[in-house]
């Protein structure tokens, strides 16, 4: 067999506002037009007609005002305001009864020359009409794995499991078959302690696809009608992510975080509108529907154009640390192990960091998932609580790792930096005394990185810079090496103990 799948597929850097850097002219052809009046864009009111100021009326709206405005005596009405406030009762049009240009340029309705962009629909142009994810070019699960390796340190599970998934979502995507045999969608749980990886893992994945990505998190999401974001904003989010351009936003991924804050409520009597009812639903979402959601605004209005958006091929990624997992999935096991001839250690799987990659559906039903819910995510896969070795190789193993960052920015000095093992492991052991993963690497070397950076450009002579654990542990300074010269501490002790702890 031959292998045509592209191999050097190439991992572009997408900026999140790289969509909405284009220039104004590409804009008129790659945007709808929307109708001034009823906001609908032109794929569902048709053919609009062009006023001045590059504002455009439907045909409907057009006529509607043209019978309204004829029953009027134009030039009393003109110059009468009583008239014109009649006029917008009758035709029940928010925006204005007739087209006065005075208006719209310089009055009330000045919006900068019509609808801004960012609140209109893309075009469906030749180019996007061809399946976004081209069947052939979908890097295979290894591929993606080896780039995912690039960027994520550790979670070989967890990345193994994600690139399969995504490489069978694609391929579901691109082939579109709907035969007898109908390949199911592969939405993904994913499981981890915070500052694991979750987010990190599946924003990489997203650059990695060239997909548009969208990150919501459960806890702002209520039941339609209560205070909060609806679900469906989620994907009104990444309608955005993928510049209003719909074709996009049906194949991109979704990153709901923070997900065990659904979970049912136990012994509650009110009406969980941020609960379980978040989770019934998504229910909808994530197996495949078509949602109506405003276009550059959060909440549908009547000033917001909508856009009909299928969700069936958007790949939902749900991440959660859920805590309390912990416990039942321990109850759960040693319930098991207690019994009979094979009998265990009674506290066996009590301080096993890694106890969430044991987790069934039945631990997660016990937590308060839904099954529904529990049924639509087929993939579960937990993350690794980071160890210290872990946390010293994102420091500094990672494409676009902590410490790489700081080198780079002091060798545009001519300053090289350089971090001794023992120090890294020092910063490493302090993270984990922080408890939130990965997390608090960059706040621990945010403080002793900040003498630095500002003593060493204030002398030419310094030519290398090592970090020590001392200086880490603030007993001593770090080794200033002079250029052509041999080593010896200059700069001033900081404390990083104190500054830390402040
Ligand atoms: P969470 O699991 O809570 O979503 P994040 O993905 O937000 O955690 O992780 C926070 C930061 O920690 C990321 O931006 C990333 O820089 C770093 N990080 C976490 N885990 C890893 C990892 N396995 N490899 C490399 N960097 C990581």
């Amino acid at each position: 067999m031959t292998d045509n799948r592209n191999d050097d597929f190439d991992f572009r850097e997408v900026t999140d506002d790289e969509s909405v850097d284009i220039k104004d002219e590409d804009n008129k052809q790659e945007f709808e037009d929307v109708c001034f009046v009823c906001r609908r864009p032109e794929s569902k009111a048709g053919k609009m007609f062009h006023l001045p100021n590059n504002i455009s009326i439907c045909n409907d709206c057009m006529h509607k005002t043209m019978d309204t405005v004829s029953q009027f005596d134009y030039q009393n009405m003109l110059n009468n305001p009583n008239l014109m406030n009649e006029l917008n009762k009758q035709t029940g049009m928010p925006n204005m009864g007739f087209f006065n240009m005075g208006d719209l340029t310089n009055g009330n309705f000045n919006m900068g020359g019509g609808i801004p962009n960012s609140q209109k629909i893309k075009k469906k142009s030749e180019k996007s009409s061809k399946a976004a994810i081209d069947i052939k070019n979908i890097p295979a699960p290894h591929k993606i794995k080896a780039k995912l390796d690039e960027y994520v340190i550790g979670q070989d599970q967890a990345k193994k499991v994600m690139s399969v998934a995504v490489y069978n979502h694609y391929k579901r995507v691109a082939t579109d078959t709907m035969d007898e045999i109908e390949i199911e969608k592969s939405n993904i749980l994913l499981l981890g302690p915070t500052g694991s990886g979750k987010t990190y893992l599946v924003k990489t994945l997203a650059k990695l696809l060239d997909v548009p990505l969208a990150i919501a998190d459960a806890t702002s999401l209520t039941e339609a009608g209560y205070i909060g974001d609806d679900i469906e904003s989620v994907v009104s989010k990444l309608l955005a992510a993928a510049g209003n351009d719909v074709e996009k936003t049906e194949h991109g991924i979704i990153f709901i975080d923070e997900i065990d804050k659904i979970a049912k409520k136990k012994n509650t009597t009110s009406r969980d509108v941020s609960g379980e009812s978040v989770q019934q639903g998504m229910l909808k979402l994530l197996e495949g529907s078509n949602v109506e959601v405003p276009v550059g605004a959060g909440s549908k209005n009547a000033m917001v154009p909508l856009a009909t958006v299928n969700t069936r091929n958007i790949l939902f990624i749900c991440g959660g640390a859920f805590p309390d997992l912990e416990d039942i999935i321990t109850q759960r096991l040693n319930k098991q192990t207690s019994i009979g001839f094979d009998a265990d250690l009674k506290d066996k799987y009590e301080d096993d960091p890694n106890i969430l990659s044991k987790v069934t559906v039945d631990d997660l039903k016990k937590f308060g998932m839904i099954p529904e819910f529990l049924g639509r995510l087929p993939i579960i896969c937990s993350l690794q609580a980071l160890t210290k070795d872990m946390l010293v190789k994102i420091l500094k193993e990672p494409k676009n790792a902590i410490l790489k960052q700081y080198q780079k920015l002091l060798a545009l000095d001519e300053v090289d930096l350089l971090f001794d093992d023992t120090a890294l492991e020092a910063i490493a052991e302090k993270a984990l005394e922080k408890d939130t993963g990965a997390r608090a690497l960059r706040a621990i070397i945010e403080e002793f990185m900040l003498d630095i950076m500002y003593e060493i450009p204030k002398d030419d002579n310094i030519g290398r810079v090592t970090i020590t654990r001392d200086y880490i542990e603030g007993k001593a300074s770090p080794l200033i090496e002079i250029r052509g010269e041999s080593v010896q501490p200059r700069l001033p002790q900081l404390n990083v103990e104190q500054a830390t702890n402040t």
